[in-house]
């Protein structure tokens, strides 16, 4: 138990994964894709969590081991790695004033190496990034946040070394297309889903608002997008304050 420990705790401080043999940093050659999320979402069967978020250290403390994105970006900018070295501090405050010097890319290529699981079926190829953020539409995104995301967006594509470009920047809604089920030990065509009022399946995974990329285009920071990406946000975001989701399917009768 204890080496297992030790080994797992290697494999997440260990800065040589992130390094080139003449010690320049270099993203993990397992990232093909960057994946951005917002914490706050629809929660189709608690609406007292619907579009809310927490901070990072309670998100974070939420989350199992494994669990959870590289960073959260606080609406301060900060960065919360999900793991800081023992005795560091919990965030960091990159310049964004400037690019990423060596020691800013030292720190985001090894903070970039572990997996850690955000992503249904991606999560060995891919790093993941928390907007602290309710999901809502129509709700802005403070301007230090979006200054922040970029800048570690560039430092990623950057230490790729021209392997990943603004291309391989999704959002979590475009790599998980599944309707948003009603029980996790039943997630597969037959199982019991919520759906809005027209009866029509509601999706699981929804973020982040189109507003994100807009906002991070701005920046300079182009990532390819669908005409109406927030088509199944808008459906979510029907569902009234204080109430469920409705449900299609086996379980419906007893749940709605
Ligand atoms: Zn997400």
């Amino acid at each position: 138990m204890r080496s297992a420990i030790w080994v797992a705790a290697a494999l997440l401080l260990t800065p040589g994964r992130a390094l080139a043999a003449g010690g320049t940093p270099r993203l993990a050659a397992r990232v093909q894709c960057i994946v951005v999320h917002v914490l706050g979402g629809p929660a189709y069967d608690r609406p007292e969590r619907r579009f809310r978020f927490f901070d990072p250290p309670r998100t974070q403390s939420r989350w199992k081991a494994r669990f959870g994105a590289h960073w959260i970006v606080w609406t301060d900018g900060s960065l919360w790695p999900r793991h800081s070295p023992s005795g560091g501090p919990r965030s960091w405050m990159p310049d964004t004033t400037r690019p990423a010097d060596e020691a800013d890319r030292r720190r985001v290529a090894v903070e970039a190496a572990p997996v850690y699981a955000h992503l249904y079926n991606g999560n060995s190829d891919s790093v993941g990034i928390e907007l602290a953020h309710s999901g809502r539409a129509g709700d802005p995104f403070p301007a230090a946040e979006v200054r922040s995301l970029a800048w570690l967006l560039r430092a990623l594509l950057d230490l790729s070394g021209g392997r990943l470009t603004v291309a391989d920047i999704h959002g979590h809604k475009d790599l998980d297309r599944r309707p948003a089920y009603l029980h996790a030990s039943c997630e597969r065509p037959g199982c019991s889903y919520f759906v809005d009022g027209q009866g029509r399946a509601l999706r699981r995974r929804v973020d982040p608002p189109e507003s994100l990329f807009a906002a991070l285009s701005r920046e300079g920071i182009a990532v390819p997008r669908p005409s109406d990406g927030d088509a199944d946000l808008r459906r979510a975001e029907t569902i009234a304050a204080g109430e469920r989701a409705p449900v299609a399917g086996p379980g419906s009768l007893s749940k709605r």
